[in-house]
């Protein structure tokens, strides 16, 4: 397959943006009819100042006016010189011929009519000749280099078709001008076993074959829309369509290239036969930019590749991108639990004189590009997906050992931990407690579970075992989020709990209407009749703080005195 032609054959069908790769930008034509013009006037003035007899006066000196001929021919020679620098051929082509047509003049002037002050004349046009030749010269060698440079970044180097790169760009151009256009992301089945079985080689020609056939359909006019394939990587392809009339037009073209590649493919008296899974978003109805429509094709071609179905050919719809993020976090969650790098904050708990009681121990978690997410993302889906358990316990691992040590200088300090009620209600999740706590030698006294109300909808028998249990080793609990769930004062009276935990929304309304503080003051009402300390999260401003303090709340958890903070910044406050 021909290599070269990459640019003709982007401009031809597409638009121009991809050619600014491999072209250095002339300046418009406008300004080398400027530069032309000022040439002639400049001649013009040359020759009326050459017979002009005066003199001129010039910070004192006499000088008389015909010695500016020189002054002026060097602006003119700066003229042709700026014609080739910026205009090439066109511009060099001009400056040669307006130099070689002033010698058959120069050489009158000189032979005929005897001026000598043609001779400096005719040597300044050879110089400037030679100089002009030199500089273009060197100008097309440059051009030719950027314009290799040029191809090399936007072009597959095995395939020779459009890169990944090239295909962004080109989407951007589009998007830029706002065309209609339909990505198809493109992947072939099994390609690996090709190249397993095969050997790389094969699979290199089986690739540089497809990208034969999809380019020869999409440079004819078997299709009825204008397309353009490029190679992403590996065995990824994509295809931009547009100029479609009509929705059908756009399958049509995709049904195009999937039986292309369906063709028995032979390389080397073997036969293969190629399928590949398509996935399609539009611009501007899926996507605005080209990163998300990638991200949509791609959500598509992979519910195609998941789904195994006779339907090889997949429009993007919303929730497969959703599915897809959820699955990427889901991914990212066990990585960093296979390699024990999820980590944990502490955020302080005050009493109402600002004396520390203690920590919530908070999981947290980065990507392996060092990206931190966010617990309200990754926590749901780790619920989801059976994976809590994991991530609860690596956090209570991690914070009882700062735990064992902060208590060597603080021996009252606490630390609450999360679990989730999917953990809670494991069979073997007394058993695990029970094993921190041996291993790291802490007295349970010293742990606080954090509970949800979401405990007593389900199965509520089972949760209260675990629960006794928990208290009975002496571990105290808390039911975190209160007021937010299904708060009930006949489970409060069942659950055997220590704390309640007044959920950050409430402490958010308190001060802005009268009822919504005396609903807090009630529940603090409510938490001391059971004989239960009461603690309000996330308190950001002072006159929250005061008016706890008048409703007679115990503690404190909040911004205002502490953000969540890596165990070494806890450590100090210990
Ligand atoms: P939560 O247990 O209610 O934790 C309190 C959350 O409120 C924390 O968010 C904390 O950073 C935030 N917060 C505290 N004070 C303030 C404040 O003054 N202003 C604001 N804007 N926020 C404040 P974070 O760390 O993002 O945790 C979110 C949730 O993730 C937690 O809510 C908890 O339900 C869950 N979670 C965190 N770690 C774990 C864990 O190890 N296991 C389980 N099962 N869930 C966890
Ligand atoms: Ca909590
Ligand atoms: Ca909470």
């Amino acid at each position: 397959m021909k290599k070269s032609g990459l640019g003709s054959h982007i401009s031809k069908r597409f638009d121009k943006t991809i050619d600014l790769f491999f072209h250095a930008k002339e300046p418009p034509k406008w300004i080398f009819v400027l530069i032309l013009i000022l040439y002639l006037l400049n001649n013009f003035f040359v020759v009326k100042i050459a017979k002009a007899p005066g003199i001129i006066t010039l910070f004192g000196t006499q000088i008389p006016i015909n010695l500016f001929t020189g002054v002026l021919s060097a602006f003119g020679n700066i003229c042709i010189i700026m014609l080739v620098v910026f205009y090439k051929n066109l511009g060099y082509l001009t400056s040669v011929l307006i130099l070689f047509f002033q010698f058959p003049i120069l050489i009158v002037n000189l032979v005929v009519r005897h001026l000598n002050s043609a001779l400096p004349g005719m040597f300044t046009n050879m110089f400037t000749m030679a100089a002009c030749t030199l500089i273009f010269i060197i100008n097309s060698i440059i051009d030719k280099y950027q314009k290799k440079i040029g191809e090399q970044a936007v072009t597959d180097s095995l395939t020779g078709l459009p890169n990944r790169f090239a295909c962004t760009e080109i989407m951007n151009g589009l998007i830029k001008n706002s065309v209609n256009f339909v990505l198809v992301s493109i992947d072939l089945n099994n390609f690996k076993s090709i190249n397993d079985t095969m050997g790389n080689e094969v699979g290199d020609k089986v690739l540089k074959e497809i990208a034969c056939r999809w380019k020869t359909l999409s440079d004819s006019d078997r299709t009825k829309t204008n397309n353009l394939v490029t190679r992403l990587g590996g065995d990824e392809f994509a295809v931009i369509i547009k100029n479609y009339k009509f929705k059908g037009d756009i399958l049509n073209t995709i049904i195009a290239f999937k039986s292309e590649l369906e063709k028995t493919i032979t390389i080397d008296d073997c036969d293969y036969f190629m399928t590949a899974s398509f996935g399609c978003a539009e611009y501007p109805i899926d996507a605005d930019n080209s990163t998300t429509l990638f991200s949509c094709a791609d959500a598509a071609m992979h519910k195609v590749k998941k789904q195994n179905s006779s339907n090889p050919i997949l429009r993007y719809t919303p929730d497969l991108l959703e599915k897809e993020h959820t699955l990427e976090i889901e991914r990212k969650i066990r990585v960093a639990l296979d390699t024990d790098s999820i980590f944990f904050y502490l955020q302080p708990q005050f009493d109402m004189d600002k004396k520390l009681r203690g920590f919530e121990a908070l999981a947290r978690m980065k990507d392996t590009e060092g990206v931190i997410i966010r617990p309200s993302e990754f926590i749901p889906i780790a619920e989801k997906n059976g994976l809590i358990d994991r991530v609860d316990t690596s956090v209570l691992k991690k914070a009882s050992l700062f735990l064992a040590e902060a208590l060597k200088k603080n021996p009252e300090l606490s630390l609450s931990f999360n679990v989730s009620v999917k953990h809670l209600m494991k069979n073997s999740f007394v058993e695990e407690l029970k094993e921190i706590v041996r291993s790291t030698g802490i007295p349970a006294e010293n742990l606080e579970l954090e509970i949800t109300e979401s405990i007593m909808i389900d199965s509520v028998e089972k949760a209260l075992n675990h629960i006794n249990e928990v208290k009975q080793m002496g571990i105290k609990v808390a039911i975190d989020d209160f007021g937010t769930g299904y708060s009930s004062l006949s489970y409060l009276s069942k659950l055997p709990s220590d704390m309640l935990k007044i959920d950050k929304s409430f402490i958010d309304a308190m001060n802005k209407s009268e009822s919504s503080k005396q609903y807090v003051a009630s529940i603090v009402s409510i938490g001391h009749i059971f004989n239960l300390k009461v603690i309000s999260e996330g308190v950001e401003q002072p006159e929250q703080l005061e008016t706890l303090r008048n409703i007679g709340c115990d503690f404190i958890q909040g911004f205002l005195w502490g953000r969540p903070l890596p165990p070494e910044e806890a450590a100090k406050l210990v």
